[in-house]
């Protein structure tokens, strides 16, 4: 049985830049819950929001970027979600679905599954008559939200839903779905968690409309895994590995949309000079030039919200607290 040996360096700062985000994203949500229990009355020390937790709020974000478009106003409400949304589609633009594979941190739970089910040998390669349909599920959530935000909500509509009750709350509504989900919500986690020891990236490659949408971008992005067929002695070891289960050996370039840019398949494959991280020419790219890239287009958003006042929003924590003194969270929904 083929041990799948590799350099595993790339790998290893995979995992280590995507557990910190990972860790980051606990932490900001459990400083957030802090805020939560002080805002609705259940503790008395105050611990301000951090708007990191913005970041799981696509919706609010696409909202706001059409918004943004329209008129030129940027994301009060929920500034630093659309900072991070611009972002990743930049890095998908640019840098294929890199932040995907090196930042969101569902995805990394997702690798992490994968590995699960690699190393019990569960793994399943899908026959093409379920992958397909599958594989096009996550476009028809993109589709919905996208025809339901880009061609349904007028600009009224947008005001109405940003200056709502339930976008000033949405960060908290996440938190709950996550803390005290319900029966339902509760056996969805349980199948997906199961289901992706089995099915390699089951929520990335099949449900999750946010990588539907990077992966689009990225089919004009410049860089690309290449393959010198010449080179190739076709030991299939790049298919086994790869995370979005591309057949890498049968393409001279990849350019699916499944591509995560994780670059463990250019990392395990043990022919000299065959696959290779390339822009358009000749040149060729040290593999781990494609996770500097990501993490500094991150940073630069990043660094460019909070100069300029787009990363907080304006929102007093007084103002938080008398909403969330009159409203039953549980009880709120979808305007
Ligand atoms: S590209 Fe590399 S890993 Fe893939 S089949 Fe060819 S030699 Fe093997
Ligand atoms: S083709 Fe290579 S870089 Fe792209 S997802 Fe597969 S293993 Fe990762």
């Amino acid at each position: 049985m083929d041990s799948l040996k590799r350099d595993k360096r790339i790998s290893v700062l995979r995992r280590t830049v995507q557990g910190g985000f990972a860790l980051f994203c606990l932490y900001a949500g459990y400083r957030f819950y802090l805020f939560y229990l002080w805002a609705s009355g259940q503790s008395d020390i105050y611990v301000p929001r951090p708007p990191s937790v913005e970041a799981f709020l696509p919706i609010s974000a696409l909202v706001n970027l059409k918004r943004l478009v329209l008129t030129g106003g940027f994301d009060d409400i929920h500034p630093a979600g659309l900072t991070i949304f611009m972002a990743a589609l930049v890095m998908g633009l640019a840098l294929r679905k890199g932040f995907c594979g090196w930042i969101c941190p569902v995805g990394f739970a997702s690798n992490l599954a994968e590995s699960v089910g690699r190393k019990l040998k569960l793994l399943q390669k899908p026959p093409a008559w379920l992958d397909y349909p599958l594989l096009s599920l996550k476009y028809l959530l993109l589709f919905f939200f996208s025809y339901l935000i880009l061609f349904q909500m007028d600009l009224a509509a947008m005001e109405a839903f940003n200056r709502s009750t339930y976008n000033l709350v949405v960060d908290a509504k996440m938190m709950f779905f996550f803390l005290a989900p319900s029966t339902l919500s509760l056996w969805i986690l349980i199948f997906l968690v199961v289901i992706s020891f089995f099915l390699r990236n089951f929520w990335c490659r099949y449900l999750c409309p946010y990588g539907g949408l990077l992966g689009l971008l990225a089919l004009c992005s410049p860089l690309k895994i290449r393959r010198k067929e010449e080179n190739c002695i076709d030991c299939k070891k790049c298919d086994r590995i790869c995370p979005g289960a591309i057949q890498v050996s049968g393409k001279k370039s990849v350019s699916s949309p499944e591509c995560i840019g994780c670059g463990e398949c250019v990392s395990i494959c043990p022919a000299k000079d065959c696959l290779s991280l390339t822009a358009p020419g000749p040149r060729k790219f040290p593999l781990v030039t494609l996770p500097a890239a990501v993490l500094t287009v991150f940073f630069l958003f990043y660094a460019w919200a909070i100069l300029t006042g787009h990363w907080h929003n304006d929102i007093s924590p007084d103002m938080m607290r008398d909403i969330y003194s009159t409203i039953d969270l549980h009880e709120l929904a979808h305007p």
